[in-house]
């Protein structure tokens, strides 16, 4: 099934304000799906989390956490036995190298502790903006909002921006959420992405801001017009035979 396509404008101030006050009352309880005990497994569950589900790398960090407890231990773990224990979470060649020199990174820069500073946390293998950002958000319990591919869906389809990047779509958030609720917002959006506001086709009938999201319309008129092209191309009825065309068989 084709995209259904991104709003070409923003909503008002005004309807942005409702959207998400709406989605903060739907999920208030809303928080990071990984399972974590620390910041340091929760950075290492949030690198491996690229290009994989939640779900799947909470199956596989147990026994790694269970191996591997601190910084220390994964700085000096074989690549290939890393490698071993986080197989199904996808490309884990890569990740393994990534966790195991971000761990050494910790162990001799950080004295074993995961900073709070987006530069130094950016700064460790396999951490880019959005991962530096869920730390920093979930752990330190600071103001940031990090843009995975479900809020940049979801923050599209809400008409909340035009971003053509994650840190477009991030500056966009940070200009209609409060500050203080940054850290959360992303949560709403991501939880609304994974339970409603689906890829590729959202289930506007199920949701509680469709009355003032743009995206109804969209997916009504996108979803008319290729019923319409599909009835278009569709083979044409052949003609019946007549009485008499079939007697000369
Ligand atoms: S109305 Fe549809 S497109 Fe808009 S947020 Fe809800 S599910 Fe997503």
């Amino acid at each position: 099934m084709p995209k259904i396509p991104f709003p070409k404008s923003k909503v008002s101030r005004v309807i942005a304000e409702r959207e998400l006050a709406i989605l903060e009352k739907t999920y208030p309880h809303a928080v990071t799906a990984l399972h974590y005990s620390n910041p340091f497994e929760l950075l290492m569950a949030v690198i491996l989390s690229a290009q994989c589900t939640d779900a799947r790398v909470n199956l596989a960090t147990p026994a790694l956490f269970a191996k591997y407890p601190t910084p220390e231990k994964l700085a000096k773990a074989k690549q290939s036995d890393v490698e071993r224990l986080i197989r199904s979470c996808g490309f884990f060649r890569m990740k393994s190298k990534n966790i195991i020199s971000a761990s050494r990174a910790l162990a001799e820069q950080h004295g074993g502790v995961v900073p709070s500073q987006r530069e130094e946390l950016e700064a460790l293998a396999g951490v880019g903006r959005k991962t530096a950002s869920v730390v920093m958000s979930v752990a330190f319990e600071q103001a940031a909002i990090a843009v995975d591919t479900h809020v940049f869906r979801v923050a599209h389809r809400l008409g909340l921006t035009l971003g053509k990047n994650p840190r477009d779509v991030e500056q966009d958030l940070q200009k209609i959420v409060p500050r203080e609720q940054w850290r959360h917002a992303h949560h709403w959006l991501i939880m609304h992405g994974r339970a409603i506001c689906k890829a590729p086709i959202p289930r506007c009938g199920e949701c509680p801001v469709n009355q003032i999201c743009p995206t109804p319309k969209i997916l009504a008129r996108s979803l008319t017009a290729r019923a319409l092209a599909s009835a278009a191309g569709a083979p044409k009825p052949r003609p019946r035979r007549s009485v008499a065309a079939k007697k000369k068989r």
